[in-house]
């Protein structure tokens, strides 16, 4: 196993599945402020033209006068998109609609894969020192995604404890090999992630079984429960770890994070 103790600079995490509602946003939001919570330096992308983070975590429409879009394509400095949240010590890279347009606006740019991974190392970065960048993507595998996927170290993959959990999967394991190949050999899968599950629900635990069974040990043993206060935080624009802290869902992303540094070793097991 490769030995992640010492990443150069912030480790990039993709939050990434093609298919919506499937937990991606709430995953970014309250990982990154379970990760704030430990004393570390976070900043969470927006990559997503609906910007449910940016308004997740307050800021208003009205305040995204600069965001992904002006990062990805007008080249703007980081210091210029980065703002601070309603969560103290966590800032964002706000997405407004704009950023729907990428994708035809990008055609003729042959670098159209590699803005993310070119914004997120120029020389700036250093003086932020950031510990980890979580990228929020849209639900498809389209131009934007395969830009998070290019910056990124690896991807993280929420799976809905639903119906059809694991259809579709394959489609994004297979553009994350195509990712490697063609661009990122060292991107890395940082683990599925079981959200809204239900224990009263025998669904859940189906989808639990088949996931443990057909992905192995790359299945968190967190399992984030379905939770009407993780659906209620967002009308507050806060991470449910300030909404309602004891949470089940609260400590639930607490788990994950926990996880997620023991196996970076960036806290003892
Ligand atoms: P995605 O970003 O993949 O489209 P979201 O994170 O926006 O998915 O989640 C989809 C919906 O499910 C949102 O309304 C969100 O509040 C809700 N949701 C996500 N996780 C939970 C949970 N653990 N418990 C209850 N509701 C949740
Ligand atoms: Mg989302």
């Amino acid at each position: 196993m490769a030995d992640y103790s010492r990443p150069a600079g912030p480790r990039i995490i993709a939050v990434a599945n093609q298919k919506g509602g499937v937990g991606k946003t709430t995953t970014a939001i309250n990982l990154a402020a379970a990760l704030v919570e430990q004393g570390l330096r976070v900043l969470v992308v927006d990559l997503d033209p609906q910007g449910n983070a940016s308004t997740g975590l307050g800021i208003d429409v009205d305040d995204r006068e600069f965001t992904t879009y002006e990062l990805l394509i007008d080249d703007a400095p980081l210091a210029d998109v980065i703002q601070d949240t309603s969560f103290e010590g966590l800032s964002i890279v706000p997405a407004t609609v704009d950023l729907s347009s990428a994708d035809i606006e990008l055609i003729a740019n042959e670098k159209r894969s590699f803005l993310l991974h070119d914004a997120l190392r120029q020389t700036a970065m250093d003086s932020f020192s950031w510990d980890y960048i979580l990228i929020d993507c849209p639900p498809s595998l389209n131009l934007l995604t395969v830009n998070a996927m290019i910056a990124a170290h690896s991807v993280l993959i929420p799976l809905q404890s639903e119906f059809f959990a694991l259809e579709g999967l394959s489609q994004l394991m297979l553009t994350i090999r195509e990712v490697r190949q063609a661009a990122n050999p060292d991107l890395r899968i940082e683990g599925v992630v079981l959200t809204m599950f239900d224990r009263r629900n025998n669904l859940s635990q189906q989808v639990e079984d088949d996931a443990r069974a057909n992905l192995g040990d790359i299945v968190f043993t967190t399992k984030i429960p379905r939770n009407v206060r993780v659906s209620e935080a967002p009308s507050y624009a806060v991470p449910v770890l300030a909404y309602e802290t004891n949470s089940q869902g609260a400590q639930a992303y607490r788990s994950l994070a926990q996880e997620i540094l023991r196996k970076h070793k960036k806290i003892a097991a």
